[in-house]
């Protein structure tokens, strides 16, 4: 058999499948609109479905579409990201927004090179919209589709970066013409339900006739384990600071790096000791220490940060100083 034949059979037998199992009722897949599907896809980068439908749905009843994301500022859109994490995402919805306003008069782009230049989408996203809104072929690679691939081509080259390139090229040799988009919601659906990184159902996947890695009995070497990063580690001080009303002081965050843009309690990373004199300078306000509470530490993709909290006492006569708002429309970050 050509390679070519063996692609196609890989996509004839996908686009016949009907999913058999449960829980896949993804509201984003009810009405597949430019606007929606790039929601989803954004808030599906890095995060898991079922943790991502609450979040979808609160966010396309507040803003149900551009225009009105557009008109939002990006403290509304923060505020409803609060505990999806990686808040990158939702700066780059906010930008990408306005630039779908100034640029393309307010409607989403068809095209694949400019919905490719918006902010935050990327090669894999860009596929996903043009195929699932438009039903242009456009190859995907997200987790889902490249375990697919990898296991049913046996994809095993060393470097990441060589692996990467053939599974595009495999994800672009399967990717039909026509019926794209149910092809592509297919091959989403088989990673995220059959073809699951633990336990995959082969018996009833329908490209399992196919697959390399199950003729070969080498599931577990599949997809190639990514070439070990050492994950560093920083630390820093939480300063809890409270006024005499027990009020507390937080700060926005700048807008690029971990928790861009949300609030947060001041961020010191010296020494102890010179804590007071930190404050001051920052802060024009004295404090007096009171506690260091147990440190605890919350993992990023790439470093470890290890938090030690400091409860502070800020000085009397400062409390005027205070800004009180209401909590409920800070956007924070809070555990998943
Ligand atoms: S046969 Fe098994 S390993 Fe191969 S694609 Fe299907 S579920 Fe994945």
């Amino acid at each position: 058999m050509k390679p070519s034949e063996f692609f196609d059979d890989f996509s004839q037998l996908l686009l016949k499948w009907r999913n058999p199992l449960p829980g896949r009722d993804l509201p984003w897949a009810f009405e597949p609109n430019p606007y929606k599907v790039w929601i989803s896809e954004i808030m599906l980068q890095q995060t898991q479905a079922t943790t991502v439908i609450p979040y979808y749905l609160s966010f396309i009843e507040k803003f149900p579409d551009i225009t009105s994301l557009t008109e939002a500022s990006i403290d509304e859109v923060l505020n409803l990201w609060t505990g999806l994490g990686y808040y990158s995402r939702a700066r780059n919805l906010h930008r990408a927004a306005q630039q779908i306003a100034d640029q393309h008069n307010g409607q989403f782009p068809t095209n694949f090179e400019e919905i490719l230049a918006l902010p935050g989408v990327g090669l894999s996203t860009a596929g996903a919209i043009c195929a699932l809104a438009f039903g242009h072929k456009a190859p995907i690679l997200d987790g889902n589709a490249k375990r697919v691939y990898a296991r049913s081509f046996c994809v095993d080259d060393e470097k990441d970066s060589q692996r990467t390139r053939r599974l595009w090229k495999i994800a672009d040799a399967c990717t039909p013409a026509e019926d794209c988009q149910k092809y592509t919601q297919n091959i989403m659906d088989l990673g995220a339900t059959v073809c699951t990184p633990r336990n995959p159902k082969c018996e009833v996947c329908p490209v399992g006739s196919l697959c390399c890695a199950k003729s070969t009995n080498l599931i577990e070497k599949f997809p190639a384990r990514k070439q070990r990063v050492i994950r560093k580690t920083k630390a820093v001080t939480l300063v809890v600071a409270l006024d005499q009303c027990n009020r507390l002081l937080l700060e926005r965050r700048p807008p690029a790096g971990i928790w861009g843009g949300l609030w947060s309690f001041p961020e010191y990373s010296d020494h102890i000791d010179n804590v007071q004199k930190w404050f001051w300078q920052n802060y024009t306000m004295k404090i007096s220490i009171i506690q260091t509470w147990d440190p605890f530490h919350h993992d990023f993709t790439h470093f470890r940060l290890n938090i030690t909290p400091l409860l502070v006492q800020i000085a009397d006569s400062e409390s005027h100083r205070f800004l009180e708002v209401d909590i409920d429309l800070v956007s924070l970050d809070k555990p998943l």
